[in-house]
């Protein structure tokens, strides 16, 4: 291999016109299997979610899961897709441990789903991405390699497989080459993600976490002079999160670029995107192309959606998520780039319930876009996990409102319901964290303080009352900030004056 000289990524744009197109994977959450009734939970003991059909066995018949089918079409639709009225699904032959049937069923010639596009808008601009196909498809097992440092096969000492994943259905939806985005192809390739990630989750059918897999991205990118015809695409795969998404076309820019620079030409290959390094590094070749022997499913009827039910299914498909983050944004009177971080952290749905259960705008947005959102970051789990619902939310600021608690006491409530303590009340009371407004025992405070800083109380005797600050502080800091500060200055006055 020859050594190329990296150019920089503005050389790069600058010199080359990328062309990208992104395949994505879409677990989806149906109860059972695509074509048996195998349950299909995350996370269950190895094969314990398996029959004589997903495991392929001799003489086994597939069924189709409607639910399956349903969600596909609900996908397509949301997509701006037509819907083919008879299809067929396709035999994909190829033999891997992962695959027990030898074969993977999914759809070849006959997508279910054609000819969609998605808008994505990003600082007010729109950028159309045009879908090529949303097909039907089934997931495969898991391999696991033991007893080798990297979890590879290379240096491991035995592979397990663990088929619960195989047959849960699986939908990919594939755009057409993207062209003319310049430089803005890396931010414009996460930004499709992300919105087709929100259109998915608001219909329902996945919860699209990359992080688990129900949400996987092959990422295409190619390069070619302008005037010229398009390059050569490499596939990177292995790109688990919507930042993967931009490095990974950026850095694919970036390395394309060198080597066609050094006079050097591009193979079409697959290449793996290393989470550390943000680079890609090559796979399999792609160049002898893997004949798949596709071939119409004989044990399965065609898909045959009636017009009437396609109809309903498009009547009532959910808001869509742009047009209603603008809605929302309207109603809750914040900016465009405030409104974008709200998206991005996704607490949308959770600010919305949080005001639905009772909370302001801008007291459900302060919990969730601050202290939970700082503790997202932290534990690197998702927001709507963190531990608090939004129910609490509002409850918590209720109290907060009601002048119960105030902000560093509702910190500490807010705590314990992550912590799993119960609900905000709850937490409150058992932490003994409300708020002393008894003017009986905070009489008792206030004296001390005035005893304990004698100069103090002198200026404020002499109408310095700017000073009573510092006495409302020693009783804060003696009551472990469970005072109401307004009640505590207003004694103060009352005994100085
Ligand atoms: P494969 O199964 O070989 O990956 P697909 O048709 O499923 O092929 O997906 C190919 C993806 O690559 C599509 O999103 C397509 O738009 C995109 N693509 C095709 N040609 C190019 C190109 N020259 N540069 C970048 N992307 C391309
Ligand atoms: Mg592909
Ligand atoms: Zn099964």
């Amino acid at each position: 291999m020859s050594t190329t000289v990296l150019p920089t990524y503005d050389d790069a744009v600058a010199r080359y016109e990328p062309v990208i197109g992104l395949e994505t994977h879409v677990e989806l959450g149906t109860n059972t299997k695509m074509f048996c009734g195998c349950p299909t939970e995350f996370g269950a003991e190895p094969n314990t979610q398996v029959c004589p059909v997903c495991l392929g066995l001799p003489g086994a018949l597939p069924v189709a899961n409607r639910a399956g089918i349903e969600a596909t079409i609900r996908i397509g639709l949301a997509l701006n897709c037509d819907i083919a009225s008879w299809c067929r699904m396709a035999r994909k032959n190829y033999f891997y441990p992962d695959m027990p049937k030898n074969f993977q069923t999914s759809q070849y010639d006959e997508p279910l789903c054609v000819d969609g596009y998605v808008d994505v808008e990003i600082e007010g601009e729109t950028f159309r991405i045009e879908i090529e196909r949303v097909h039907l498809e089934e997931d495969t097992g898991k391999s696991l390699h033991v007893g080798g440092a990297t979890g590879r096969i290379h240096g491991a000492t035995e592979s397990l497989v663990d088929y619960n994943r195989a047959g849960i259905p699986l939908v990919e939806i594939v755009t057409k080459p993207v062209t003319g985005l310049g430089s803005r192809a890396p931010e414009i390739a996460r930004a499709y993600v992300t919105e087709l990630r929100d259109i998915i989750r608001s219909l329902g059918v996945s919860d699209v976490r990359m992080e688990q897999g129900s949400l996987r991205c092959d990422v295409n990118t190619s390069l070619n002079k302008p005037g010229d015809e398009w390059g050569t695409r490499t596939e990177a795969k292995n790109v688990n999160s919507l930042r993967s998404v931009e490095r990974a076309v950026r850095s694919e820019i970036i390395r394309q670029a060198g080597v066609l620079d050094g006079g050097g030409r591009i193979h079409q290959e697959t290449r793996h995107f290393q989470e550390d390094t943000g680079n890609t590094r090559p796979g399999r070749s792609k160049e002898t192309a893997t004949d798949y022997r596709y071939f119409p499913e004989p044990d399965l009827v065609p898909i045959a959606p009636d017009t009437a039910w396609v109809a309903e299914l498009k009547a009532a498909l959910p808001e869509r998520p742009s047009s209603k983050r603008a809605r929302l944004r309207v109603d809750w009177g914040i900016s465009e780039s405030d409104m974008q971080s709200v998206a991005n952290a996704g607490a949308v749905e959770l600010i919305e319930e949080t005001i639905l259960a009772g909370a302001t705008a801008a007291g459900a947005r302060k919990w969730w876009m601050g202290e939970l959102a700082r503790r997202a970051n932290e534990t690197g789990v998702e927001l709507s996990l963190v531990g608090a619902t939004p129910a609490q939310v509002a409850q918590l600021q209720t109290l907060v409102d009601e002048g119960k608690i105030n902000d560093k006491l509702a910190r500490q409530v807010l705590e314990g319901v992550v912590a799993g303590e119960g609900d905000p009340a709850v937490v409150m009371k058992t932490r003994g964290l409300e708020v002393v407004s008894d003017t009986g025992a905070l009489q008792t405070a206030v004296d001390e303080a005035i005893a304990a800083n004698p100069d103090v109380a002198a200026k404020i005797r002499d109408g310095k009352l700017a000073a009573a600050g510092a006495l409302v502080g020693a009783v804060m800091k003696t009551t472990r900030g469970q005072a109401d500060a307004k009640t505590v200055r207003e004694l103060i006055l009352a005994r100085l004056s």
